[in-house]
């Protein structure tokens, strides 16, 4: 269970509003629960967790399924309750390089019908918050779902961005955009045409993508999780401490594309600096080693045909045990494993998830990560965070992990539970 709460005083009704989030934070992790369940899940009285249940009811966040048919032992099986997906909805826009995508999810963060794309390849940054404007306004048409309904609106994109200011400090694909760009601020602007009283959040993408792996139930075991997310080019992350995103500074948590590996290397990254995570483990650094090292392997497939020599060529050419593409992903295997070492000596995670395109880097890359953290391990410790590549594949589940991002956050909020 990654989702649980700290009462921040003992006042009965600080005490009151630390179950009732509590109990709705359990109907998001799992389909269905009844009050005796509940009451052995988290400790409390079923007289107690029953009042909780029917407030629930009345506010409709949840629906009974019926009371149960008698078990074996002539009892009778207990009420099941779930949670009701329409209870709120949860509109995700993804501000990529090219296009602007958007879609609405119900509660239990399921997409309703198709996200929206828009080219947004040229598009200045006052456009970008226009077109912005108008996904909402599609997205509130076609779905139905009540201006009151929605829950809150996740913005995700590139570059520096801080979260509490809802800033963008630096886009990264943007190059002409200025600095600082108080994307939050402008866009609740927008919306206030939409009658719309939400929350609006503003991140780095891979931070929401994180999420996406939340919703996986292996995941919830573990209360401390670090996620890198990969594409060809970039390389993010984001740190998710019980169900929420550990707060920062300067908008930097997370950004472990630009933990220097290796200070000597000549590989330069887009932020300026050598030997970047992100730079290392680059399609283009892959192919820039696959040519320098060619020559050494004769029988490579590289050699043999023409395949050309790309991110996914050179994967699939290291799970047929092509000993050059092997090579290659072994270099990725050991600038990942020292990432994830320092990521264990400043916030120790229990569980690291590797998302995106090295996620379908194989089985025998992860191995040769988890070996090389191992070897890396202080005084011959053997501790390691449990490492994975993740299961999320599409664009429409990596929405969802912006829409649950959202939600999790609406229910840590007062205002469900009055
Ligand atoms: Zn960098």
């Amino acid at each position: 269970m990654n989702i649980a709460y700290q009462s921040s005083s003992n006042k009965p009704k600080d005490i009151k509003f630390h179950n009732q989030k509590l109990v709705l934070s359990l109907f998001l992790a799992n389909d269905y629960w009844s009050i005796p369940q509940i009451s052995e899940e988290i400790k409390l009285s079923k007289t107690s967790v029953a009042k909780i249940i029917s407030g629930m009811e009345q506010r409709e966040q949840i629906v009974s399924l019926g009371k149960g048919t008698s078990t074996s032992e002539g009892g009778k099986k207990p009420e099941l309750f779930r949670l009701n997906s329409e209870y709120r909805y949860a509109i995700v826009i993804d501000i990529g390089a090219e296009y602007l995508v958007g879609a609405i999810t119900n509660f239990s963060c399921e997409l309703i019908g198709e996200p929206i794309y828009k080219n947004a390849t040229e598009a200045t940054y006052e456009e970008t918050v226009q077109m912005i404007y108008e996904i909402v306004e599609m997205l509130l048409r076609t779905s139905g779902a009540a201006t009151e309904s929605i829950c809150g609106i996740t913005l995700g994109c590139d570059g520096i961005v801080d979260m509490d200011k809802g800033i963008i400090s630096c886009s990264a694909h943007k190059k002409t955009w200025a600095k600082n760009l108080k994307i939050r601020k402008d866009v609740a602007e927008k919306l206030k045409k939409l009658d719309l009283n939400c929350e609006v959040y503003v991140d780095n993408g891979c931070r929401y993508i994180g999420f996406a792996d939340l919703l996986c139930t292996d995941t919830r075991q573990y209360q401390c999780i670090a996620t890198i997310y990969t594409t060809k080019e970039f390389l993010g992350g984001s740190i998710i401490q019980k169900g929420h995103l550990l707060k920062s500074a300067n908008g930097f948590m997370g950004e472990f594309g630009h933990n220097i590996i290796d200070p000597k290397s000549k590989v330069r990254c887009e932020c300026g600096n050598y030997g970047c995570l992100e730079a290392l483990v680059s399609e283009k650094n892959l192919i820039q080693i696959l040519n320098e090292k060619r020559v050494q392997y004769p029988d490579s497939i590289f050699n043999t045909s023409d395949l050309e020599a790309d991110m996914e060529h050179i994967f699939a050419a290291a799970m047929e045990k092509d000993v050059l593409a092997g090579k290659i992903l072994s270099e990725s295997a050991e600038y990942f494993a020292i990432s994830i070492h320092n990521m264990m000596m400043t916030f120790d995670p229990e569980m690291v998830i590797i998302q995106g395109e090295y996620a379908r880097a194989g089985e025998d890359f992860l191995h040769e990560i988890c070996k090389r953290v191992t070897q890396l391990n202080v005084f011959g410790l053997d501790r390691i965070p449990h490492i994975s590549l993740s299961k999320v594949r599409n664009t429409e589940d990596l929405l969802k992990g912006y829409a649950y991002f959202s939600i999790l956050n609406y229910i840590a909020e007062k205002e469900p539970y009055r």
